[in-house]
């Protein structure tokens, strides 16, 4: 291993400069030496316990047309779909059941007051479903202040909103000219305001991305004070405009996958005690995909609850896994996979990071 990674695998705070060295590692030695320091942080600070997120892919009817995404409204060849209020339960009722500790309703966003008063009423069906004990996490996109107030008042407290990329030159790039960077930021800072517990995140190998906005990324999570991140490696959509951006995708996407499992570690060292989710984009490319990225510093997991019938409605990018498996198969054999790596699952808690336990304890 060179002196350079080693030295700075021993610092606790790591420099932009550092970031970067680590985020390029090429070598398998550094590399393991890198997941190995990031576990090391991980135990210390969140320790081994997984929290699932029972996920819920609501609908994929979306007003938006961002270039990477597989259900963008220009996507004709996509069958829409939005689950009705029974089959939402019905996943919410399996997640209780299973000892979730919450629920995270995501879907293509839709800002009309019929799917505003859905949600509100779904979020209320929700708590009285599980006896206010499933925790509701929501991610359906940029909305008002006076919609994310609505369903903060229903009883949603957390929010996922990646920022995709923190540099506001590349979000351009990858989206139409009427998506703009500084509503999305503002979308932000508006749920914090309000008291959700913010969630955010990039994808990792777009077109563009340098390793230096990566750095970027992990300062802006730390400057915006995230309480938890989603970050999955970008997987070209063969009915998108970036389907041809990485051509040799089948020799590329292990570095993909690779880069990926780098970024999270790099983010764990860095942010320590926030939650970081192993996402799906993960198990897309490799099918322990998901292990892969709890060894290398995540600590929660969102199984699948959608059913079959809809899942292939819901492929934001190719291959994604576990289409013909429904929620009781995904459930027993991630429990399989998860206790084979030495970790065991935080059932029944809603699973907060220790990070926004302490930022709410200063307040
Ligand atoms: N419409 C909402 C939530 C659904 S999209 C929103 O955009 O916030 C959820 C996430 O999927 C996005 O934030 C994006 O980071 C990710 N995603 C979309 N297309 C992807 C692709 N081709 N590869 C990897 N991740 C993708
Ligand atoms: Fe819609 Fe989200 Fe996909 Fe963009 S990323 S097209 S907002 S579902």
């Amino acid at each position: 291993m060179r002196l350079g990674i080693e030295k700075i695998l021993q610092k606790d705070d790591l420099g932009r400069d550092d970031l970067i060295a680590l985020l390029d590692i090429d070598d398998p030695a550094e590399e393991a030496a890198l997941f190995k320091r990031a576990y090391e942080v991980k135990q210390r600070y969140v320790g081994t316990k997984v929290y699932f997120r029972g996920l819920i892919e609501l609908s994929n009817l979306c007003v938006k047309n961002c270039f990477y995404c597989g259900i963008r409204r220009g996507n004709g060849a996509v069958k829409r779909y939005t689950l009705s209020e029974e089959e939402v339960l019905d996943a919410v009722k399996f997640a209780h059941a299973a000892r979730y500790g919450s629920v995270v309703i995501q879907s293509g966003e839709r800002q009309d007051e019929e799917f505003v008063s859905f949600i509100e009423r779904l979020v209320t069906r929700v708590k009285e479903v599980s006896h206010n004990e499933l925790g509701i996490t929501l991610s359906l996109g940029e909305q008002s202040e006076a919609t994310y107030r609505r369903w903060y008042a229903a009883g949603a407290h957390r929010y996922l909103l990646r920022i995709e990329t923190s540099n506001a030159l590349l979000y351009k790039t990858l989206h139409p000219d009427d998506h703009d960077f500084e509503a999305r930021l503002e979308s932000l800072r508006t749920l914090y305001k309000l008291g959700y517990q913010v969630g955010t995140g990039v994808m990792i190998g777009l077109p563009g991305q340098t390793t230096a906005d990566l750095a970027d990324d992990i300062a802006f999570f730390k400057k915006m004070d995230v309480a938890m991140i989603g970050m999955g490696p970008f997987i070209p959509h063969h009915e998108t405009p970036l389907a041809a951006s990485i051509p040799d995708w089948q020799e590329q996407k292990e570095r993909q996958l690779r880069r990926a499992l780098r970024m999270i570690a790099a983010v764990r060292i860095q942010l320590k005690d926030v939650n970081i989710a192993s996402t799906t984009a993960l198990q897309a490319i490799d099918h322990v995909g998901r292990e892969m990225g709890l060894l290398a510093g995540a600590n929660i997991i969102m199984p699948n609850l959608t059913d079959t019938e809809y899942r292939t409605g819901y492929q934001l990018y190719d291959g994604k896994p576990c289409m013909d498996e429904n929620a009781t198969m995904c459930a027993g054999c991630l429990e399989r996979r998860i206790t084979s790596i030495g970790e065991t699952i935080g059932y029944g808690e809603w699973g907060d990071s220790p990070h926004f336990k302490n930022a709410k304890k200063e307040h």
